[in-house]
């Protein structure tokens, strides 16, 4: 059931997509620590719509280290190797302040994807700030709160950095 319902989020977010208003669009690429020992980086399509909202569609790759067994320390094996997660996902985000340069968005989402093992339902809750450059590069930073259901850690919260190229 859950299922269902986050697979219907996404596709209503897709759907939306396909109405959207003329606005600026980005590819945006964001990566961040998330507690506990996660490294996350995420690639997304933002479209934005009126009054600054924006859509964005992602995709997540996810990875958590341990201290590996064999030495005791975080290795490159039990970096690499303890547990990996992907999904990919539709947030909308509203834009809550504006100045002249920058936006500040909440950010609201829900993705679908796996872990090797099991399908993984994420709910997404976020805020984002966007400062453009002369260049029309936009650099972000996120606060993140990801709630995962079946995935290893029920909560990832954490920073991440990022940028926005422009595309026609
Ligand atoms: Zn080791």
């Amino acid at each position: 059931m859950k299922k269902i319902w986050m697979i219907g989020i996404v596709l209503f977010g897709l759907s939306v997509k396909a109405n959207a208003s003329d606005g600026d669009k980005f590819v945006q690429v964001g990566t961040g620590l998330l507690y506990q020992r996660g490294w996350d980086v995420t690639i997304g399509l933002e479209q934005e719509t009126r009054y600054h909202n924006a859509w964005e569609y992602f995709g997540n790759v996810y990875l958590k280290w341990e201290d590996c067994s064999s030495c005791g320390h975080v290795c490159p094996e039990s970096f690499w190797k303890s547990y990996r997660a992907w999904g990919v996902g539709a947030a909308y985000k509203p834009a809550v302040v504006r100045t002249r340069n920058s936006v500040g968005r909440i950010r609201l989402g829900a993705s679908v994807g796996s872990d090797r093992d099991k399908f993984l339902g994420g709910v997404h809750v976020g805020y984002e700030q966007n400062y453009a450059m002369r260049s029309g590069l936009v650099l972000f930073w996120q606060v993140k709160s990801d709630l995962m259901i079946n995935g290893k850690d029920l909560f990832r919260t954490g920073l991440v950095l990022g940028v926005k190229f422009p595309i026609k």
